[in-house]
């Protein structure tokens, strides 16, 4: 059985959990079923070691997280493989998350030694002095993660909180523990002093409610459903701890007459259907133009044709391409139902639309296009967390834009075109707090990343992301002579 990770020690705790391979439905291990003790434990753990590693030199804090990459890059495949078997995801798209967990440390780990004040001068009405603006770490920062990502979003989280100082306690999803405890535990074994960086597992409103709630916590780092995120503002609210919120979107994407539609089609399946479609930034509402819906329309569903639901680890035959199961049985159920009430309403299915056959094993959802979706429809309003793309025809840049912000949504969103005025009124009149031009949605470290309405507050990425994880305190220096 895998144990959680407190003070630098292994460590249990009365009951357990399951975790399950969503592709055959099979228990792969078991991990502590943590609750408020555990979650006391790991904070006092995180708290006794913020007074030093807040005092670490900045340089030996980077070199500790890039010996910890450099520790967790040595164990590659077997990560890979324990990512496939509790996420579902294909081993090319393991690998790819791992890459990315690894680039994600490695660039925050560089900015571990660019955390950088101000010096004011002032006036002498009191005597010479002068002001210093100093950016101190925060203190204990709980980092409560969701299964879709489970590597990268763990990344977002302890590489800048680290990196400035900060002491960690994470808490992975419930059903997707197992990789991120290795790789703490990685981390730990490179360096990592007892107590900076604690894992305890457990359920969100058994540990994750009491990690939010926990007075030592001064920053909450959560990414999740908008749902959890509202629950755990009210949590973090009343102590007035920082949070940041990386919520749900529902990313419109628009496909304009000058579209190059071979590249437009490719970015749009690999960002909707990559994760089986359980990515907070893919494509969720496509809006095309009418001069080229038909021929969109047509490339679209080509590609999307030759996904092949199965599980992660077995390979599709060319051409096909491999799509994993859906994380969650009652996930599956929640997008059969919002499919249904677009059909039901008069939608029409153009590709998939279903359970794959003889796959009543597993979660498997057929990658599926679905057009003439009422705008009031569940596929439209909701967040849809699978493979389902509704398609829309639109008669031009007005509309496409009003309809791409009706949404209770805005994380990201996207255009397709060279026309630089719509490439203007894309980045300034889409509400998302990310519009890519004629690319692929995909989160880049170097760039600042977070949702606005109801996708939530504050940044991951960027140099910005370290904002996030200090505070400013203000210093006036007199007697000076
Ligand atoms: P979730 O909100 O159910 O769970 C996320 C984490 O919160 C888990 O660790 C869970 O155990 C914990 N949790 C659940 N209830 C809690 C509570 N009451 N108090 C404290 N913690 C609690 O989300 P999910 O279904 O695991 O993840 C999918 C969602 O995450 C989607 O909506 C997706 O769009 C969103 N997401 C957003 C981003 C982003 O950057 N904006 C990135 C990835 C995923």
């Amino acid at each position: 059985m895998a144990e959680m990770l407190i003070g630098g020690e292994r460590a249990g705790a009365a009951d357990t959990i399951a975790v399950v391979d969503p592709a055959t439905e099979q228990e792969l291990d078991r991990v502590p079923r943590g609750g408020r003790a555990e979650v006391d434990r790991a904070v006092q753990a995180a708290s006794a070691a913020f007074a030093s590693w807040s005092r670490t030199d900045p340089g030996e804090r980077a070199a500790i997280l890039a010996a910890g990459a450099d520790a967790v890059e040595a164990e590659a495949a077997a990560l890979v493989d324990s990512l496939v078997h509790e996420q579902g995801k294909p081993p090319l798209e393991a690998r790819g998350e791992l890459s990315h967990f690894l680039g994600g440390i490695r660039y925050y780990a560089g900015l571990a030694t660019k955390v950088r004040g101000a010096y004011q001068p002032l006036p002498s009405t009191f005597g010479p002095a002068y002001g210093l603006v100093v950016r101190r770490p925060i203190g204990v920062v709980g980092a409560i993660v969701p299964w879709n990502f489970p590597l990268t979003l763990l990344a977002n989280k302890i590489g800048p909180a680290l990196a400035a100082g900060n002491t960690v306690v994470a808490k992975p999803a419930e059903t997707t523990p197992l990789t991120t405890l290795r790789v703490a535990e990685l981390l730990i074994g490179a360096g990592l002093p007892a107590g900076v960086l604690n894992v305890v597992t457990g359920f969100g409103v058994e540990a994750g409610e009491a990690l939010a709630s926990h007075p030592l916590v001064r920053r909450v780092a959560f990414t999740g459903q908008t749902s959890t995120g509202r629950r755990i503002m009210e949590l973090a609210g009343p102590r007035f701890a920082r949070v940041s919120l990386e919520l749900g979107g529902s990313d419109p994407t628009i496909v304009c007459p000058d579209a190059d539609l071979d590249e437009a089609a490719k970015s749009i399946a690999i960002g909707r259907y990559w994760n089986a479609g359980q990515a907070c930034l893919a494509p969720k509402r496509a809006y095309v133009f009418d001069e080229v819906y038909d021929a969109f329309l047509d490339k679209l569903a080509g590609r999307v044709s030759r996904y092949q639901p199965g599980p992660g680890w077995e390979k599709a035959e060319k051409p096909h391409i491999r799509i994993g199961p859906l994380h969650l049985a009652r996930q599956r159920d929640v997008l059969a139902d919002q499919l249904a009430d677009a059909v039901d309403r008069g939608a029409k299915v153009v590709v998939g639309g279903g359970v794959p056959e003889g796959r009543d094993t597993g979660h498997f959802f057929e990658p599926t296009i679905v057009v003439d979706a009422p705008h009031d429809s569940r596929v439209v309003r909701e967040e849809t967390f699978g493979p389902v793309l509704p398609v829309f025809r639109v008669s031009d840049l007005d509309e496409a834009i009003r309809l791409a912000n009706d949404s209770d949504y805005g994380l990201g969103s996207s255009i397709w075109t060279t026309d630089a005025k719509a490439i203007h009124r894309a980045t300034q009149e889409v509400e998302a707090g990310i519009t890519w031009v004629n690319q692929l949605h995909y989160g880049y470290d170097e760039m600042p990343f977070g949702g606005v309405k109801g996708s939530g507050v504050g940044k991951e990425h960027g140099v910005e992301s370290l904002d996030e994880y200090v505070e400013l305190k203000s210093a006036v220096v007199g007697g000076l002579g």
